[in-house]
């Protein structure tokens, strides 16, 4: 069973992608880089913001998701990155390399793919 923290910008999450829906459809939906899940069991654990630019307290951040999930025994396996990051924060490689360097699990960049286009077409 895969328990599946993803990581969105926290401008993003408080001000823009309003209630992180998107990526809760996309995770429901087994769509865009949730794809890999179709055919496995898999949960959604946690919506996890970056800290606020520079993204300097992700580290801890993780850590803390950690710490607050123990005492339901319940462990992140895998992070995705969301599009939010991806597509527009300019500390964006840092604050990936950040994750990879110590989540200890494997990360995914890349989230739901309901990206806005053509929006006055
Ligand atoms: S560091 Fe990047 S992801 Fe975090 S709030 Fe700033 S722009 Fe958004």
């Amino acid at each position: 069973m895969e328990k599946i923290l993803i990581v969105g910008c926290k401008k993003a999450m408080d001000d823009v992608c309003i209630g992180c829906s998107r990526c809760m459809v996309g995770f429901n939906r087994r769509e865009g880089e949730f794809k890999r899940y179709a055919a496995h069991d898999a949960e959604l654990i946690g919506l996890l913001n970056c800290g606020d630019c520079p993204g300097a307290t992700i580290v801890t951040r993780l850590a803390q998701v950690k710490l607050w999930n123990q005492p339901m025994q319940e462990k992140v396996t895998r992070i995705h990155i969301g599009p939010c990051i991806i597509d527009h924060c300019p500390y964006k490689e840092t604050l990936i390399n950040k994750i990879k360097a110590k989540a200890g699990v494997e990360v995914v960049e890349g989230a739901h793919p309901y990206k806005p286009e053509n929006i006055f077409a």
